[in-house]
């Protein structure tokens, strides 16, 4: 956000704070999504069961060690946000619901980022994705769901689907893209750099040993 030039001024159309490191690569919808995310947690609704699952979805997602564009595309995906050829018919901004990939079936957010045949060259290590093969799975919602109760690799997961549809909108947009069977590898270094660019965690001292605190106390 502090890229972007979002504020409705002419001049500084910036914010002029200073960066904060941990949130130096956040979008403005980034921030606006987290807010709906914290509002929605103090809303006493509780006894909606969906919703407290979408809650604790959308908890596990934002918990996720990787970059919050990949966050965000998750939750958008999960809440059938994502401008897919489905969606856009169902906005009437096009009449052609067909997947661009395979031609076959309708671009829904499952079909793009999974299960399209067109992406087995991107899904095709079986030994980590023979999940892939359960065809009951209903939206990107159930999909997501399900790999949060198998605790199935859930950052390379969202890596992958990320640059799945990164591709997707690059060839869209008639941009210069990779060979898809090019797409896990470059997700794999994406989560590699990202993992290597976080800080340390801190090492909170466990021991409450009072002998070793008195000041007489020598090494
Ligand atoms: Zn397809």
């Amino acid at each position: 956000m502090w890229q972007q030039s979002w504020l409705p001024r002419q001049q500084n159309p910036h914010p002029l704070s200073l960066v904060i490191e941990s949130l130096a690569d956040a979008r403005v919808e980034i921030l606006i999504d987290g807010y709906r995310f914290l509002k929605s947690e103090m809303e006493p609704d509780g006894i909606d069961e969906n919703v407290e699952q979408d809650k604790a979805l959308w908890r596990t997602v934002w918990s996720l060690q990787i970059p919050n564009k990949m966050k965000i595309l998750m939750r958008r995906a999960c809440r059938n946000s994502l401008p897919t050829k489905e969606i856009l018919v169902r906005r009437t901004i096009i009449d052609n619901p067909i997947c661009d990939r395979c031609k076959v079936e309708p671009e829904t957010a499952l079909h793009a980022l999974w299960s399209c045949s067109e992406l087995d060259v991107v899904w095709e290590d079986a030994s980590t994705w023979s999940c892939r093969g359960n065809t009951s799975l209903m939206d990107f919602k159930e999909l997501m769901s399900w790999l949060i109760k198998q605790n199935h690799h859930l950052e390379l997961f969202s890596a992958i689907a990320w640059s799945i549809w990164s591709h997707r909108n690059r060839v869209r947009m008639l941009q210069p893209s990779c060979n898809p069977n090019q797409l896990a590898t470059l997700a794999k270094e994406l989560l590699s750099k990202f993992m290597a660019a976080q800080p340390p965690p801190r090492i909170q001292p466990t021991s409450t040993c009072t002998r070793c605190q008195g000041p007489g106390f020598r090494v």
